[in-house]
């Protein structure tokens, strides 16, 4: 495969021959994302890491103040600071990032590398800036749920997160307490916990709020969630035997309007049963499922709790607003958007990890290239310098 295109900077290392040989480093540049973004996708101690395999990096001036990391840590560990987005942009052969960016504020950056958790499929608009700029982009949410895979797979790092964290938002709002209590001013009950999706997101808030003491039950369309849910000691809801809607690649495939009608009304009573509700259906690279319609969430008691971590994809809530939290009769419904951002440091710990294991995939031929020679690269290569690739899409 052809190297991306990259200034040349040579390095020289010795072999264990005492022969000294060269080769080209490429640049990555870390940025500062929008403010809202706390999270970082390298972190110092990545950085000598990534020189062995033959990328420098380079990072804009107060990139970790998020985390309270300094610029004199990333310096210390060997990478570079930039002072503004321009003149990174024009150093750097590759982009580290946790969105789409929109880069048409830099017509002069052609012919580089993006790399990062995107969610390509939402920005059109952007994908085809680079393409006519000439970018090669690798989406990690892309990545093929193969074992060799899971140690780069961000989806399910940001996803254990987001699942974790709706549980305390949740626990929060509600005016309950989550477990049984048994105290001499008498008995309290414990919250009634409905979780819709039961994938890594759904899991762990299942395990979070068994944690919390509440009584706790999910419900999936994959029929291997059973035994998942049950396993975190939660009851599964097998509310339409006949409907398993398993797709491929561990992802569930999208219910026939039909299907979709059945789910909705069944749902509807154990959803008014719920005092919180966790919901967290998704599909690949599309809008999520919607599954609570405007009539089930009003039959919900006045004080119930609604958290919608599908609300990234437009949510599963018909009455889902992106971003919003709302008061509906008397139930709250919270639709955050980018939740592991609020637990910043365990998140950019994770995305690390993640990033640093795909990158380890370029090391080939002792230097840092962009190429297609592996089945993990094939799969997120949206853009190869400019030409769409044929990623293998999930069902
Ligand atoms: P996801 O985020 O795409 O979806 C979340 C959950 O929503 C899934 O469990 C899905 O089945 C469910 N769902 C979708 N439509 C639904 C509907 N209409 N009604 C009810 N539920 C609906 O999925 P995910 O959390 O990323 O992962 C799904 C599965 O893949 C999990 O079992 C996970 O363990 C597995 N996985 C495997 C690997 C790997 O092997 N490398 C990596 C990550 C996840």
């Amino acid at each position: 495969m052809v190297p991306a295109k990259c200034q040349t900077r040579m390095r020289a290392t010795q072999g264990k021959s005492g022969v000294f040989s060269t080769f080209a480093l490429m640049r990555a540049a870390l940025w500062r994302e929008n403010p809202s973004e706390r999270r970082l996708p390298i972190l110092p101690e990545y950085i000598p890491k990534l020189k062995e395999l033959g990328l420098e990096v380079l990072i804009e001036r107060g990139l970790g103040a998020s985390i309270f990391l300094s610029d004199e840590a990333y310096q210390e560990a060997g990478a570079e600071i930039v002072p503004d987005k321009a003149q990174l942009l024009a150093q750097a052969d590759i982009l580290l990032s946790l969105e789409m960016p929109d880069l048409t504020a830099f017509p002069t950056a052609t012919g580089k590398v993006l790399i990062g958790h995107l969610n390509a499929w939402r920005y059109p608009e952007r994908l085809a800036w680079l393409q006519r700029q000439g970018w090669t982009v690798y989406a990690l949410e892309k990545l093929p749920r193969i074992t060799r895979a899971q140690s780069m797979d961000v989806l399910s790092s940001m996803a254990a997160l987001a699942g974790y964290k709706a549980v305390l938002l949740a626990a929060v709002e509600y005016g309950r307490v989550m477990p049984m209590l048994t105290t001499a001013a008498g008995t309290l009950a414990p919250a009634r916990v409905l979780v819709i999706g039961a994938g890594v997101a759904g899991l762990q808030a299942i395990a979070t709020a068994r944690r919390l003491g509440a009584r706790v039950e999910a419900y999936d369309v994959r029929p291997a969630a059973r035994e998942q849910v049950e396993s975190l000691g939660a009851k599964f809801l097998d509310l339409l035997p006949h409907l398993k809607a398993e797709g491929t690649g561990g992802y569930a495939r999208e219910l026939t309007p039909e299907e979709q009608a059945q789910q909705q009304a069944a749902l509807e009573e154990v959803i008014a049963q719920a005092d919180i509700l966790i919901t967290t259906a998704a599909l690949p690279s599309r809008p999520a499922p919607k599954i609570i319609t405007r009539q089930a969430l009003r039959r919900m008691k006045p004080g119930s709790v609604v958290v919608d971590l599908a609300a990234e994809t437009g949510g599963n809530c018909e009455d889902t607003i992106p971003g919003q939290t709302q008061s509906i009769q008397g139930i709250t419904l919270i639709a955050p958007l980018n939740l592991p951002s609020t637990l910043p440091l365990h998140a950019s710990q994770m995305l690390a990890r993640n990033f640093y294991e795909f990158l380890r995939l370029f090391h080939q031929n002792g230097s840092f290239t962009s190429h297609l020679n592996d089945e993990i690269l094939q799969a997120t290569c949206l853009l190869y310098q400019g030409q769409p690739t044929e990623t293998k899409q999930p069902a």
